[in-house]
C-alpha cells in the first residue's frame, strides 16, 4: 500500500466505494488521516460500515464543514451527464475535488528514494483503445529484462494498493479519462497516447471533451518523454504541442500503418516494426509471428511499448525476445481454442466500434459474433471491413436492430450466445475464425465485458467437445 501524504490528522471523504473508493480510504488512514466515506448503493456502505469506516451522508446540508478534501470514483460522473449530488455539494463548499490516482502522485516519492541509486519512474498509459494490452506488454517486457516493475490502475491492482518503490523500479500505469479528468497531480515520467476513437462521450459530452480529458496527462503532467500515436488527426496535434521543433526527442510519435521519419519514432507497416533517429534506422522487428499481439492493432501497442521500453534504455534484442514470451490478456484477441482447423478468438472487451472494426482486421473468413449495448455513434466503423466476414451471428436485447445495420453481411439474429457460438461452430469450415468482437457494451445481458467473455469460452468448449 501507499499511505497517502499530507493529510495527517486532516479528515477527507471519499465517495464511491468500490475496489478504488475503499483502496482510498484505507491508504489515507494509513498516511494518518481521518476518513468518512459514502456511496448511493445501500450495500455498499452496509460492507463499509462493518469494516469499520464512518458513513457520511455527503448530499445532506453540512456534510463538508471540516472536510479537506473530496476523493471521487471514477465510475461517478463529476460533470455529464449531470455532476453527482456530492460532488457539486464539495464545490458549492469550496472543497477539492481529486481522485486516487491524484493522491498516488503526491504520495509515491518518499525521503527513501535519497538512499537510491536509481529514482523509481512512473509510465502512464492512456488512449481510447489498447491501453490494458500496452500496459501489460510494457510491464512484461521490463520484468523479462530484468527490471523491477509494477503493473497498477485500470488494470492489476489498484494504485494505491502497489507496493512502495524499490531502487530503480518502474510502475506502469494504464489511466482511463475518467481518471485523468479528475487527478489534481498527474507527474508521469513517460505518458502515452496510444490513440482516439468515440467512447464513454456521455460522460465527457463529446469527443472534444473525451480528448481533453485524455489530453490533461501531458498538459498538466509534462512528462520528461511523451509517446504519441499519431494515427489520428488529435495525436497528431498533440505531438505538435509538446515539440519544439524536428530534433525534439521528448516526444517519440508512433504509428500502424503510416511511415514516419521526424524526430525519434517507431512505426510499424505489414508486420514490420522499424524505429527511427534522426532519420537513420536503428531497430527493427519482425512482428508477424508473435502470437500474443496479432493484427495491425497490437502492432501499434507494439509500437507504444517498445518506444516505452527504449526511452527506458533498455535494447532492441531484448525488447523482441519478451515480446515473443508476451503471454497477451484475456478477453483481448484471445485464442480459446483451435479445434477441426478453426479457431475461436474472445476479444470481449472489443465493446466499442473502433476495437471491433481492429479486430475484423486482424483475420479473415470471420464468423463474428457480435451484439450487445450499442453505443453513440453506430456502426459504420466496422462497414468497411465486413469483406472479412463470413456470416455475422448477433446476440443482445437489440439484436435485430444491430442485425439490420450491417448491410452486405451476411446475418443471423441468435440472442444468446449459446445459440451464436452452437450456429457458427455448425458453419464454420477449416481456416475460419470464430470471433467475439462485439462492438457494444455488455450490460444488457452481463455484468461486464469478462463475464461475457467467460461465457463464449463456457460455449465454446460446450460446442466443440
Ligand atoms: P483498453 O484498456 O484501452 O480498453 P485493451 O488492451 O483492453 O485496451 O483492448 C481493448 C479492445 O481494443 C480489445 O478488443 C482489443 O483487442 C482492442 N485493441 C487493443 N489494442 C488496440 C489498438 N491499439 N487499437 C484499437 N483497438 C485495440
Amino acid at each position: 500500500m501507499i499511505p497517502v501524504q499530507g493529510y495527517a490528522n486532516k479528515t477527507l471523504a471519499v465517495l464511491g466505494l468500490g475496489r478504488s473508493g475503499r483502496a482510498a480510504a484505507a491508504a489515507l488512514m494509513a498516511g494518518g488521516a481521518d476518513v468518512v466515506v459514502w456511496d448511493d448503493s445501500v450495500p455498499a456502505r452496509e460492507s463499509a460500515q462493518e469494516a469499520g469506516l464512518e458513513i457520511r451522508d455527503l448530499t445532506k446540508t453540512g456534510a463538508f464543514d471540516g472536510i479537506a478534501k473530496l476523493i471521487v470514483s471514477p465510475g461517478i460522473p463529476h460533470l455529464y451527464p449531470q455532476p453527482n449530488a456530492a460532488i457539486a455539494a464539495a464545490w458549492d463548499a469550496a472543497v477539492p475535488v481529486d481522485n486516487d490516482i491524484g493522491l498516488f502522485f503526491q504520495s509515491f516519492a518518499t525521503s527513501e528514494w535519497d538512499n537510491f541509486d536509481v529514482a523509481p519512474r512512473i509510465v502512464a498509459v492512456t488512449g481510447s483503445n489498447g491501453k490494458s494490452t500496452t500496459s501489460a506488454l510494457i510491464h512484461h517486457i521490463l520484468v523479462e529484462n530484468g527490471r523491477p516493475a509494477q503493473l497498477a490502475g485500470n488494470i492489476g491492482r489498484g494504485v494505491l494498493d502497489i507496493d512502495p518503490a524499490h531502487d530503480g523500479e518502474v510502475v506502469v500505469l494504464e489511466l482511463s479519462s475518467y481518471q485523468t479528468d479528475l487527478a489534481r497531480s498527474l507527474t508521469p515520467d513517460v505518458a502515452v497516447f496510444t490513440n482516439l476513437s468515440p467512447d464513454h462521450l456521455d460522460r465527457h459530452a463529446g469527443l472534444g471533451g473525451y480528448f481533453a480529458a485524455k489530453r490533461r496527462l501531458f498538459a498538466e503532467g509534462g512528462p520528461d518523454r511523451a509517446i504519441i500515436g499519431v494515427d489520428e488527426a488529435e495525436g497528431r496535434y498533440l505531438a505538435n504541442q509538446l515539440i519544439e521543433g524536428a530534433g525534439d526527442d521528448r516526444v517519440i510519435q508512433i504509428s500502424s500503418g503510416r511511415k514516419l521519419s521526424q524526430g525519434w519514432c517507431v512505426f510499424a507497416r505489414k508486420g514490420f516494426l522499424a524505429e527511427m533517429r534522426k532519420g537513420r534506422q536503428v531497430g527493427a522487428i519482425d512482428l508477424r509471428d508473435i502470437a500474443g499481439l496479432p493484427g495491425a492493432h497490437n502492432h501499434q501497442n507494439a509500437c507504444a511499448a517498445y518506444a516505452v521500453c527504449r526511452s527506458l534504455g533498455l535494447g532492441p534484442k531484448g525488447i523482441e525476445a519478451a515480446m515473443r514470451s508476451y503471454p497477451g490478456l484475456p478477453h483481448r484477441s484471445q485464442l480459446v481454442a483451435d479445434h477441426n482447423g478453426v479457431r475461436y478468438v474472445n476479444d470481449s472487451k472489443a465493446t466499442n466500434v473502433d476495437s471491433a472494426a481492429k479486430a475484423l482486421q486482424a483475420f479473415t473468413n470471420i464468423r463474428w459474433i457480435c451484439g450487445g449495448l450499442q453505443k453513440e455513434g453506430g456502426l459504420d466503423a466496422v462497414l468497411p471491413h465486413l469483406s472479412n466476414v463470413a456470416k455475422a451471428y448477433v446476440i443482445g436485447r437489440e439484436a435485430a436492430d444491430f442485425a439490420r445495420q450491417l448491410e452486405g453481411a451476411a446475418t443471423q439474429v441468435c440472442n444468446t450466445m449459446e445459440a451464436a457460438v452452437a450456429q457458427a461452430v455448425k458453419d464454420a469450415q477449416p481456416g475460419d475464425v470464430v470471433l467475439l468482437a462485439p462492438a457494444a457494451a455488455s450490460f444488457d445481458q452481463y455484468d461486464s465485458f469478462e463475464k461475457r467473455g467467460d461465457d463464449f469460452i463456457v460455449c465454446v468448449n460446450a460446442a466443440t467437445a
